[in-house]
């Protein structure tokens, strides 16, 4: 049972856990079975109409007139990054921008796509990269910048996609943290050429497994990606392009639906959250996210900053607050890259010094909040005398 009093009858401070996902989809358990039963029974299990519906349902919200259910967010990425080369508009061996404080997998996607990726260095107080950064970045090789909306923040994308224009580049959304967040009234999904998505399930829009899209306003792409998906082929046994496997099942996607009617009061409440937090969390130590008006962040994180991390999260946990780290190392300095180990990004390499994530989610509670903000506002950078 879910303990929704600030202490439990023994007196102990309750625990706070970084996200629980029974919590997350209790609420939707009695519809998600009665879907199940319904696919199973019809004997159609994959790109079946669960999956054409919810596809025509994300396109819809996210604005876009098309959306491809892909086997995870790092094939969502990939598979545009491949099919915008097999369309003739990214030659081989291109240079992609990326944010050097990202997730991993918007890196591996560009070189498991043959392209070559540069980092460019974020703003202290954004997370995100920016457009003077990139813009520094660009050579003669660049053919495409991705914009990570890292944390549920989206970048800012007007002047991006204004300079992206100026210089004949694709411009990718990373949007696998970023479901249902709006930039001056538009939602993530439809700010560039084409966004990837996942549904992985500690995501705003989680499934039950694996799970990715992408959306874009581009027929072409979309049919490309859709082929690609599914061994290269439009009709079964003919293959045009070299593909693979990645497929969003009928199961995910019927359960994507579901949860799709929700995002958006989950979205609500995870915003509610973040600004308890932002009035409340009145330490001095904890550097908090900032946020502008003209955004809707989907608060996919709450990240703070704090100079000797290891103290912090172990204060948090003797207080039983769940903690977690997004991320402890930069994609450039990870042991699988030795090639990239050279680079420096020293606002990214600061960042993945002193970030901590406080939990958030749909499903944490009011004295749930309470106690995170009591616990982080005792927190002592020194030893109290
Ligand atoms: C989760 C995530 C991905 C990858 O999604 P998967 O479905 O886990 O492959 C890509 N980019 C970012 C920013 C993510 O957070």
């Amino acid at each position: 049972m879910p303990n929704n009093d600030k202490n439990d009858k023994n007196g102990n401070t309750i625990t706070v856990p970084f996200l629980n996902l029974q919590d997350v989809n209790r609420p939707y358990m009695g519809e998600m079975a009665a879907v199940a039963e319904q696919i199973i029974q019809s004997g159609w299990y994959i790109r079946g109409s669960a999956c054409t519906t919810f596809e025509r349902q994300f396109a819809d919200y996210c604005g876009v007139e098309h959306c491809v259910g892909v086997g995870n967010g790092l094939e969502a990425l990939t598979l545009t990054l491949n099919a915008w080369q097999i369309l003739g508009k990214i030659s081989p061996g291109s240079e992609v921008i990326i944010p050097g404080h990202t997730f991993i997998a918007t890196a591996l996607a560009v070189i498991d796509s043959g392209l070559t990726p540069v980092f460019v260095d974020v703003v202290d107080d954004t997370f995100l990269l920016s457009t003077n950064e990139v813009a520094a970045a660009i050579t003669e090789r660049t053919a495409a910048v991705v914009a990570v909306h890292l944390y549920g923040r989206p970048v800012d994308v007007d002047p991006l996609k204004q300079l992206c224009d100026a210089n004949g580049l694709l411009l990718l959304e990373d949007a696998a943290q970023a479901h249902g967040a709006k930039y001056k009234g538009r939602r993530s999904g439809s700010l560039g050429d084409a966004a990837a998505f996942s549904f992985y399930p500690g995501k705003n829009l989680g499934a039950l497994g694996d799970g990715g899209a992408v959306t874009t306003n581009d027929n072409e792409l979309a049919d490309c990606i859709r082929s690609l998906g599914n061994y290269g082929s439009a009709e079964k046994y003919v293959n045009i392009y070299a593909g693979r496997n990645s497929r969003l099942d009928d199961l995910q996607a019927a359960f994507l639906s579901i949860k799709l009617r929700h995002l958006d009061d989950d979205n609500e409440h995870r915003r509610r959250v973040a600004s308890r937090y932002a009035k409340e969390i009145t330490n001095p130590a904890v550097c908090l996210p900032t946020c502008v008006r003209g955004l809707e962040h989907a608060w996919h994180l709450y990240v703070v900053r704090v100079q000797s991390r290891h103290r912090f999260q172990k204060h948090l946990e003797q207080q039983g607050i769940a903690t977690s780290v997004h991320y402890p190392i930069p994609p450039h300095k990870q042991v699988a890259f030795p090639a990239l180990q050279h680079i420096s990004l020293p606002t990214t390499e600061a960042m993945h010094r002193e970030v901590v994530s406080l939990p958030i989610s749909p499903a944490i509670t009011e004295p749930q909040v309470q106690a995170v903000i009591d616990a982080v506002n005792l927190y002592r950078t020194s030893p109290s005398p």
